[in-house]
């Protein structure tokens, strides 16, 4: 059988990339996080991007796991989510937060949704989760 490229970008096979942190494992740093996210997001993992979500995010407050799994199967066939560059990986500071800037290039309903974010990462304690992000 042939492996299958990661969604994250890395050229690495997904079995080998980002496929243990959504069977479960902790990713060991913000960059890997970031990248299993895209990932997730590439194949609708809902459950994935709950979990890795900040108890203090926006989202947890408004939103809710059902919510998120409604909203990729609406994007199913329509959003596209093609490549991620990974632009500057900043080191957890005193406060334990991490930020990484990165592009995703993306196409939403034939049309380019692309952006580029800064991204903040925390640890809880349990696993790196992904606390807010600004369109950079
Ligand atoms: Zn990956």
């Amino acid at each position: 059988m042939k492996a299958v490229t990661c969604p994250c970008g890395s050229g690495a096979p997904y079995a080998s990339c980002c496929q243990p942190f959504h069977a479960g494992a902790e990713p060991p740093d913000a960059e890997r996080l970031m990248r299993s996210r895209f990932a997730a997001f590439a194949l609708g993992d809902a459950a994935y991007l709950w979990r890795t979500l900040h108890a203090d995010h926006d989202e947890r407050a408004s939103g809710s796991e059902e919510a998120l799994r409604k909203h990729l199967a609406a994007q199913r066939g329509k959003v596209v989510y093609r490549a991620l560059e990974i632009l500057e990986v900043v080191p957890p500071d005193a406060d334990g937060a991490a930020q990484v800037v990165f592009h995703a290039s993306i196409r939403a309903r034939g049309r380019d949704a692309s952006f580029t974010e800064r991204s903040t990462f925390v640890h809880d304690g349990v696993g790196w989760r992904y606390l807010c992000g600004e369109v950079a």
